[in-house]
């Protein structure tokens, strides 16, 4: 059995990033989500010229420099707001007007509030000491073009798409998005709408995967449920393979008699690396390569547990990373993100397999806490409802005292 640490290893070296010629121009409207494909560079100065960050009076500040107490500066006639062109060179012994976003008059260098001034018929007087340079925004002082605006690899959301926008930038190449394909197995399996019979279920794990796949940045294609039998297993496999970049299946990949996930892989010729992981829960974890050869494309296939919270687990241990990586996010992104910190409770594990228990982190006064819920079955889904946050307890480890600290697993989503 594979450690956690291995299991991950092997997953992400499995993924192969886009090549050049996958990735997509599109308008900056539809851009939102997505991964930047490309180092976008500035072709403007930001701001793009010497501008009034208040409403106010610019002036020079060498006029005022020794005697701000006494000076009278007369007004000028124009006056420039936001959106007026450059307005008239600013005289020696003048003040003008200006607004918010207002280029700053050639020979001004500072800007005073008009709060701060005294108007005297055509002249001001100054309340108090100006800052040299205060309140300009000068041209080129948060990035020069030419620099380095958005990184490759990032995924674009409402700050990184309104700067750039103001670069004027209106197309951005993005990576595909990866397309992931969802099937459930199971002879007890209902879709939703239709009534259970004694002893069946409702196909819970499609939906949830299904949100855990777009939460994670990818488009999920989800193909409904399979009864336990190989025929009807392979064609929905064959149909996940032709659909997707990758393919996660939930249930029969345990050592049960209906257990046929494995077996089907292999008699479609896929590569299994990984059958299972010291993981508790989602132990029974299937990893699997397809080369399609009519497609010449490469697949991946995650066989997840059944058991809901076991399914959940898995997927944010292993396959949003996995997903992170073929979305063409940097590294950093491909791995959980840890913080250590206090429990409330008293955490137990069995320590034959790294175990995984969910609750909630939160900041109380300040100061992180993780709460874990009270009921670990891997199949109870009430249980999970609200949870953010997975604590880790090591191999071997059975025994965390309440108030002592631990890592745990921030949930992205
Ligand atoms: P399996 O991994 O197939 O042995 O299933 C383990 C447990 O998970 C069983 O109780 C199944 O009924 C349950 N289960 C399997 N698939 C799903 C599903 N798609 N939605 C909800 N529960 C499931
Ligand atoms: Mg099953």
């Amino acid at each position: 059995m594979l450690t956690v640490t291995e299991a991950e290893k092997i997953i992400l070296e499995l993924i192969t990033q886009q090549q050049e010629s996958e990735r997509r121009w599109v308008a900056l409207e539809q851009a939102d989500d997505q991964v930047l494909a490309q180092d976008l560079v500035s072709l403007v100065d930001f701001p793009q010229w010497h501008s009034s960050a208040m409403d106010g009076y610019a002036l020079r500040y060498e006029d005022i420099a020794n005697h701000w107490q006494t000076i009278e500066l007369n007004i000028a006639v124009t006056e420039v707001k936001a959106g007026s062109p450059v307005a008239l060179p600013l005289k020696h012994g003048e003040a003008m007007r200006i607004f918010t976003g207002g280029c700053l008059p050639m020979g001004a260098d500072t800007v005073v509030m008009q709060e701060d001034v005294e108007i005297i018929g055509d002249s001001l007087r100054l309340r108090t000491k100006p800052v040299h340079g205060e309140y300009v925004r000068s041209q080129g002082e948060y990035l020069r073009a030419g620099e380095l605006l958005v990184k490759q690899g990032t995924r674009l959301g409402g700050t990184e798409i309104g700067a750039i926008a103001a670069a004027g930038i209106g197309q951005v190449q993005v990576y595909r998005q990866p397309r992931v394909a969802i099937m459930s197995t199971g002879d007890e399996l209902v879709n939703l709408g239709q009534p259970l019979q004694v002893g069946q279920i409702w196909d819970s794990n499609q939906y949830a995967l299904a949100a855990l796949v777009r939460r994670a940045g990818a488009i999920a294609i989800p193909l409904g449920a399979v009864p336990d039998q190989p025929q009807a297993l392979k064609l929905k496999m064959q149909q996940a393979i032709a659909e997707a970049d990758l393919v996660i299946s939930s249930g029969g990949v345990s050592v049960g008699d209906y257990d046929y996930v494995d077996t089907v892989l292999e008699a479609i010729g896929a590569e299994i690396h990984i059958r299972s992981v010291a993981i508790k829960p989602g132990k029974p974890l299937t990893v699997a390569k397809i080369n399609d050869s009519i497609s010449q494309r490469q697949v991946i296939y995650f066989g997840v547990p059944g058991n809901p919270v076991s399914a959940m687990v898995t997927f944010w241990r292993f396959i949003g990373g996995a997903i992170a990586k073929l979305s063409g996010m940097p590294e950093s992104a491909w791995y959980p993100q840890w913080i250590k910190v206090q429990t409330t409770e008293d955490l137990h594990a069995q320590g034959r397999r790294e175990t995984y228990l969910w609750g909630q982190l939160s900041f109380a006064k300040g100061k992180p806490i993780f709460q874990p819920v009270q009921n670990y079955s891997s199949g109870n889904l009430i249980s999970v409802i609200g949870v953010n946050a997975l604590a880790m307890m090591r191999m071997h480890q059975t025994y965390v005292p309440a108030m002592d600290e631990v890592m745990v697993m921030i949930l992205p989503y």
